[in-house]
């Protein structure tokens, strides 16, 4: 089982714990999964003059073998800090995964098609991971056919509009996460999104997640630990 996306670390299963850089570095440990980047909610904080310097530490944390994903990094509509600003760190962090080229997971809050063209527009081809993916499924069918993924969270439960997302994906881009809560363990999400997904064909769907997963890492030494948590 594969938590792609979360805020806490879970021995028991095979967890990519989010760090918020640089707030949470602290949490930082050589030996379990990460994913580490700048958060929409912390752009604001950000020095203006001084992103490179910044961007440059941030680098320093993803070379390590153990941070699988760039991010959580994206943009977000919905907070008050200027949107051109977090347009520029966004794209300065794309940018930066040119070169360290790791699949890159992204929050997006009504910014879908900005968040596209800005990849595009950098001629970007590592993996793009949509975490709490919550739209319709028109929008699911639109971003997976441009070969991005969608990860679904804790809105599978109890979301109609996300479960009908979730039936119609295509199954090989897809991961599941528990994100920010913790009101619900992802073997729970685990077991609806099973549910579901055999609406559409019968399906192993923690096979289907692993194998995508071995997809997103094909050259990726340290798959044992993975292996060992299946
Ligand atoms: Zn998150």
């Amino acid at each position: 089982m594969i938590d792609i996306h979360s805020h806490q670390q879970r021995k028991d299963i095979f967890c990519v714990e989010n760090i918020i850089y640089p707030l949470e570095i602290d949490n930082y440990n050589p030996n379990t999964p990460f994913s580490i980047g700048f958060h929409p909610y912390e752009v604001d904080k950000m020095d203006k003059n001084n992103l490179d310097k910044t961007l440059s530490e941030l680098e320093h944390y993803l070379t390590f073998s153990n941070v699988y994903l760039f991010g959580e990094a994206g943009l977000d509509k919905q907070i008050k800090t200027d949107f051109s600003w977090q347009i520029s760190v966004f794209e300065q962090q794309l940018l930066l995964n040119k070169k360290i080229d790791k699949p890159f997971i992204v929050h997006c809050v009504g910014a879908y098609n900005e968040i596209v063209a800005i990849y595009k527009k950098n001629k970007c081809n590592f993996p793009l991971i949509f975490h709490g993916f919550n739209k319709k499924h028109t929008v699911a069918q639109e971003l997976q056919k441009q070969g991005f993924y969608l990860s679904f969270g804790a809105a599978l439960l109890h979301n109609p509009s996300t479960q009908e997302s979730f039936i119609q994906a295509d199954k090989s881009l897809i991961f599941l996460e528990t994100d920010a809560q913790n009101s619900h363990k992802i073997e729970e999400i685990y077991q609806k999104a099973t549910i579901l997904a055999e609406k559409g064909f019968k399906i192993d769907l923690a096979a289907q997640i692993y194998a995508n997963f071995i997809h997103l890492f094909p050259k990726k030494a340290n798959f044992a630990p993975v292996l060992s948590y299946e």
